[in-house]
Order: C-alpha cells, then sequence, then structure tokens
C-alpha cells in the first residue's frame, strides 16, 4: 500500500470506480465548457476574442476544456495535496483525450505554463499545473516551455478575491526569464496554461508580459472554467 493509497483511497471523484481518481468514463460525460470570449466573457467561436474586444497586449482567445464542476472541480481540488501525482496524472490523460478529439483553433502551439512562486513550488514538492501541460504538449505535439515567464512576487492567494482585486494582486508578479526564439516567432500561438479560469487575471497578466516582449498571438488555455 503506498501513502497515495492511504490518503486518497483510489476510487474515482465522479463515480467511485477503483480505476482513477478521474476515470476515463468520467472524463467523457463531465460537461464541457463553453468557449467564451476572455475580455467580455459572453459566448465566442472557438473562443477568439471578439474584434471589437480585441487589445494590443491581450489575449487573442481563450479555450477551456470543461465546465468546473463535479468531478472535474474535485479532481483540480485534489491537485492541491502534495502526493496528487496520480490525479495530475489522470487530468492530462482525460485532456489529451479530449484535446486530439476536437477541432482546436490553434495549429502550431507552445504551452507556457503559469509557474509558482520558487517558495511555493519548494512547500508543494512539484507544480502539478506545470506537469500536465507538459504531457499535453508532448502528446499533442506542441513546444513547451517552463522556464519562460517567472513568478517574481509571491502573491497572495485569488481565493476570496474579486475580479479588480485578484487583477491588482497580480499585477507585475511575472517577468521573462529567458527569450526563446519561438516566442517571437508569429507562426506558433503561445497558450499560456493553468488549472482555473476564474476571472482571468492571472493568464491576462501573463499575457502582458508575454506580447510586451514580443509575443504575437498569445491565448489562455485552463482545463475547466
Ligand atoms: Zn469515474
Ligand atoms: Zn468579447
Amino acid at each position: 500500500v503506498s501513502i497515495i493509497d492511504l490518503i486518497f483511497p483510489k476510487s474515482c471523484f465522479g463515480c467511485e470506480s477503483g480505476e482513477a481518481y478521474f476515470c476515463k468514463s468520467c472524463g467523457k460525460r463531465a460537461s464541457f465548457a463553453d468557449q467564451i470570449c476572455p475580455v467580455c466573457s459572453k459566448k465566442a467561436i472557438d473562443g477568439v476574442t471578439h474584434i471589437k474586444c480585441k487589445r494590443p497586449q491581450g489575449l487573442g482567445g481563450f479555450y477551456s476544456v470543461w465546465k468546473y464542476e463535479g468531478v472535474v472541480r474535485k479532481s483540480i481540488l485534489g491537485l492541491k495535496y502534495k502526493f496528487a501525482t496520480e490525479v495530475a496524472r489522470d487530468i492530462a490523460r482525460n485532456l489529451i483525450i479530449e484535446l486530439s478529439d476536437r477541432d482546436l483553433p490553434f495549429g502550431d502551439a507552445v504551452v507556457v505554463p503559469i509557474p509558482l512562486h520558487k517558495a511555493r513550488k519548494n512547500w508543494r514538492g512539484f507544480n502539478q499545473v506545470e506537469w500536465i501541460g507538459e504531457m499535453v504538449a508532448k502528446n499533442m505535439g506542441w513546444g513547451f516551455e517552463n522556464e519562460l515567464l517567472i513568478k517574481t512576487e509571491k502573491t497572495q492567494t485569488q481565493k476570496g478575491l474579486d475580479k479588480e482585486g485578484r487583477r491588482k494582486n497580480i499585477l507585475g508578479s511575472f517577468s521573462i526569464n529567458k527569450l526563446t526564439p519561438c516566442i517571437q516567432d508569429t507562426k506558433y500561438k503561445i497558450l499560456v496554461f493553468d488549472d482555473v479560469w476564474t476571472t482571468g487575471s492571472t493568464l491576462k497578466e501573463a499575457a502582458k508580459v508575454l506580447k510586451r516582449n514580443g509575443a504575437g498571438s498569445v491565448w489562455g488555455l485552463t482545463i475547466a472554467h
């Protein structure tokens, strides 16, 4: 019996089957997210930012796979635990199945995961979001850049803050570590990747920093919203 089994006896957060924490059939049954414009949050075809909502340093679009509810929500919350590597693996597996099945609005993409501040990363052992982003990128044939963005400020958790509070909390907390050629090559869509979209303030702030440094097109990608 591994320590993981002691903390989380393995059963699906959705159907309680013993196969996984987030089993394949629950991945198929979970409600899919409506694609929305990252600026006004109204529906948008394929998540492309409405023309009237476009800003020079803003997101060109936003894509999310599931609604943040039920088994998806429970799995994402499960990622916060230190030994939740298996939950991360299950999420990645279902994400890859879904993304491979869909006609996606991006072609040549580079995944840039939202970094954690160093102090937090050490405490949690590893950055689950980064790990899932890497698995997705590998399996989708996309690039992966986890050393591009760094979190310079240790921000408070965004939990409990309203939209304006979240925007202010995250402001100026990212910087560019090193420039890589693909960032400035406009043929690539940079996908800033995070687990959940709440108000979008984190992904918007990351996009701003990337665009200031020459990125052509930056999109948000999340597991759920
Ligand atoms: Zn299940
Ligand atoms: Zn809009």
